[in-house]
């Protein structure tokens, strides 16, 4: 061993030794409620697929059908032989769905944020950021070049001041997560969206989150404050979570889709989904419409798993959504809170520093649609064990 990289071997043991390293689990099985990681068989608790669409009939049948009809690959980048038909046809629908007047497909929400933040501001520019937003976010703003400010998390006040401090800046970007990923709770996005019209700033938002989870058919925060969508100038959505599949999403005026076309890093470099993919977005758009029952069930089974927590005494944090943490203090404690679990038979990763803050790792749970009632009484069962076990109820 050895050689110039040695130093990366030393920071691994330095984060095994802080319970800090990441521990991946292999799914072997489809993206469901119950499904199989690492050869056990347990209930899934872990991902991202909201309504279930992951692993739909319909949305794998469409994706058959395209890679049938069109390839496996579209063979180049958007601007140069890469736009196809479904391309421009899933880039409608989503505008629609946002109530957008135009959108642009993304590789990744990643990608669609990082991409969009570096393109439209630059070292002349501040952005007003609220500290627990997205990683994407973090690194787009430092592409950017700008000034970043960063205000405590969810203060509106904090945000206000930040932007009358920076006055002088030619241009202003506030931008907050809709729903905060680690923690589950909303974004004051009425408020939020008043200071960036009074301080004459850019309005974002990143809805991977809300987006197929909150408001009237899933439209996300914007929709779920009744807020019309022509007062957010940007508006971030994903494909890799409640659409489930994969792709991130901008939706806004034509203005700055034509921008991002021509600007936006990612969109130009990076080889254009596959038309499996699109059409297996277009599907899953078509049944979380056809089936709003999708949208009740998350919601039903949140409430019945949140309430199921509570009952126990778990501490999760102030989370309003189908994310909730399950606050276990310490890494070690987050890390033995998982394992014990999985033991169980019931999938949490445990999130710990520097994802959350130190001394507030968790295990994150996400229910969906897909559960039933008794894979999650099953769940909670299995937390009352362990969580008596480890002294945390
Ligand atoms: N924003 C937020 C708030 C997220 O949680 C994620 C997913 N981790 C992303 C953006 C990135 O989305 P994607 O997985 O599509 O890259």
């Amino acid at each position: 061993m050895g050689g110039a990289l040695s130093y990366l071997a030393d920071q691994l043991a330095e984060l095994e030794a802080q319970g800090m390293r990441l521990r991946i689990r292999t799914l072997q099985a489809e993206q469901r409620a119950r499904t199989r990681y690492d050869g056990r068989d347990v209930i899934n608790l872990a991902s991202n697929n909201y309504l279930g669409l992951a692993a739909h009939p319909e949305v794998k049948e469409a994706a058959a059908r395209a890679a049938r009809e069109f390839g496996a690959g579209s063979g180049a980048v958007r601007t140069i032989a890469g736009t196809m038909t479904l391309h421009e046809e899933l880039e409608r629908r989503f505008a629609a769905f946002k109530g957008a007047e135009a959108a642009l497909m993304f590789p990744s929400g990643f990608a669609a944020n990082a991409g969009t933040v570096a393109a439209i501001l630059t070292r002349d520019d501040v952005i007003v950021s609220d500290e627990l937003n997205h990683a994407s976010i973090i690194d787009g703003a430092r592409l950017s070049r700008a000034e970043i400010r960063v205000f405590p998390h969810r203060d509106v006040e904090a945000a206000d001041r930040l932007l009358a401090e920076s006055e002088g800046k030619a241009r202003k970007l506030l931008i907050t997560d809709g729903v905060f990923s680690m923690d589950g709770d909303v974004a004051p996005l009425p408020a939020l969206v008043e200071v960036a019209e009074r301080r004459g700033a850019i309005m974002m938002v990143d809805d991977a989150h809300g987006s197929g989870v909150l408001g009237p058919g899933g439209k996300g925060t914007v929709a779920h404050f009744g807020i019309d969508p022509s007062r957010v100038d940007v508006q971030v959505g994903t494909l890799s979570k409640a659409v489930g599949v994969l792709g991130g999403f901008i939706a806004g005026p034509p203005h700055l889709i034509e921008w991002l076309k021509n600007r936006g890093r990612p969109f130009l470099f990076s080889t254009s989904a596959p038309p499996a993919v699109v059409a297996a977005c277009l599907a899953a758009l078509d049944v979380m419409e056809r089936e709003p029952e999708r949208i009740e069930r998350l919601w039903s089974n949140t409430r019945f798993f949140k309430e199921g927590l509570h009952a126990l005494g778990f501490d999760t944090g102030a989370s309003e959504t189908p994310i909730t943490p399950v606050i276990a203090g310490e890494e070690r404690k987050a890390q033995e809170l998982s394992a014990g679990l999985w033991e169980e038979g019931v999938f949490t990763p445990a999130v710990v520093y520097p994802t959350v803050p130190r001394g507030k790792a968790r295990v994150r749970t996400i229910v969906t649609a897909d559960h039933t009632e008794d894979d999650l009484a099953q769940a909670l069962e299995a937390f009352e064990r362990v969580g008596r076990k480890l002294g945390l109820i």
